[in-house]
């Protein structure tokens, strides 16, 4: 009985998960947002360094009037990651306003948050004084509009204890909290806030990273108060990848000769249809199939495959294992290959020139190292660099270094895969 009930919750749980996007027992961060107002102000920068030492991201709804007063606090507040928003020109009720003179308060504060700043921040979120708008005039914005959720009264209450309990006192998951960064009192508060927050189990976020992260896909002209408990967390973005590349200036990339030839013989095939990814490092698998395509030769399942790490199944098995056999590649000794490790220029190098044995080409044995990091180049593979350099095969990177260490990638590997073929290699 009691084991059916633990089935069941287990599915239960497995099912929640797999709606809500979450890998398999990861518990949703609580998060939270925190906003500050009225600003920049003198107060501004004590309040980046507490929340730099926190690590706490906080989102700024600034005033287009002290932006033109203090544009270096603005330039730190948009470097140190926080989400820059418009609290308008000069802080007028946007009952008064006509819809131009609402429309000339958010774009006037956005050209100076863009000078500041020293580029286009686009439309930002705004935050209409007081929290007053009219229904006419929230279209007519076309942004995305905040309001808030939490309110200590900041402003009212001078007192920096007071301040942290209000925050404290009313803080939801999803909240977010108003305070105003132009008070001495308010600063000392809301970062006493933050920590006691904190230890209570809050993320902290932007108020965008919020909404995106509760899988709240924000519309222009809403009024948003905060993002209540869903059960959803999408979770932090994914890391900036470092090898990406505008496939769309390939044609201007140095490689793209190479590309297109190694594309067009079928030596290499790109990631999709359009994509080569040219700085994608090549990987010990992706290396060994591709001078298996280049040798031309049939390669049967039949001398598969002497590494515990290289599964037969696998889309690259029978290469390695032609490649392995032919004494182009060796494994580490242990019985495996590592397929997914990446090939540094020096193991290139030696496979490389294995390969141009292998299909009869002799290389000039007494070739002479002449880089400038020689010493950088691990004994086992100088004699490879020298044969494969003096060929021409393959060339030295900035400053005649060989860089030794660094992965190939697929352009390196490209266009030194050209001139193999080209040789009729
Ligand atoms: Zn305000």
């Amino acid at each position: 009985m009691r084991k059916t009930l633990l089935y069941g919750l287990i599915v239960v749980t497995l099912i929640f998960s797999a709606f809500v996007g979450l890998p398999r027992g990861v518990m949703a961060d609580k998060l939270i947002a925190i906003t500050f107002d009225d600003g920049p102000g003198p107060y501004t920068d004590q309040l980046l360094d507490g929340l730099a030492k926190r690590k706490v991201p906080a989102t700024f709804f600034l005033l287009g009037s002290n932006v033109k007063k203090y544009p270096s606090v603005v330039k730190r507040t948009y470097r140190e990651g926080h989400q820059i928003a418009n609290h308008s020109w000069d802080h007028p009720n946007f009952n008064n306003l006509s819809q131009s003179e609402v429309l000339n308060q958010i774009t006037k504060t956005e050209n100076a948050i863009d000078s500041a700043v020293g580029t286009d921040v686009g439309k930002l979120m705004v935050r209409p004084p007081y929290g007053n708008i009219t229904s006419a005039q929230k279209s007519a914005v076309g942004r995305k509009l905040i309001h808030w959720s939490v309110d200590p009264l900041d402003w009212q209450y001078r007192n920096a204890t007071t301040v942290k309990n209000n925050i404290v006192g009313s803080a939801r998951e999803g909240s977010i909290i108003l305070v105003h960064d132009i008070y001495s009192t308010s600063v000392t508060g809301a970062l006493a806030a933050i920590d006691e927050l904190k230890k209570k189990g809050y993320t902290f976020v932007t108020v965008s990273e919020l909404f995106r992260r509760k899988g709240i896909n924000m519309v222009d002209g809403k009024m948003y108060y905060n993002a209540p408990a869903n059960g959803v967390d999408l979770g932090p973005p994914a890391p900036p990848d470092p090898y990406a590349f505008d496939e769309s200036k390939l044609s201007e990339y140095w490689a793209y000769e190479a590309i297109c030839y190694v594309k067009e013989n079928g030596i290499m095939v790109g990631f999709s249809e359009r994509k080569f990814g040219p700085l994608y490092p090549m990987t010990r698998a992706m290396f060994a199939s591709v001078l298996s395509r280049m040798a031309g030769e049939e390669i049967t399942a039949a001398n598969m495959t002497p590494f515990s790490d290289v599964a037969s199944g696998k889309y690259y098995a029978a290469a390695i294992a032609w490649a392995a056999e032919k004494g182009i590649v060796c494994g580490y000794g242990n019985g495996k290959f590592g397929p997914d490790d990446y090939v540094t220029r020096e193991q290139a190098a030696v496979m490389i020139v294995n390969y141009m044995s292998y299909k009869g080409f002799t290389l000039n044995e007494n070739a002479v190292l002449g880089y400038t990091d020689n010493a950088r180049i691990h004994s086992w593979a100088q004699p490879y660099v020298a044969m494969v350099s003096d060929k021409g095969i393959m060339v030295g990177m900035g400053n005649n270094s060989f860089a030794p260490l660094e992965n190939i990638s697929r352009a390196q590997a490209a266009s030194l895969l050209m001139r193999l073929h080209q040789m009729q290699l």
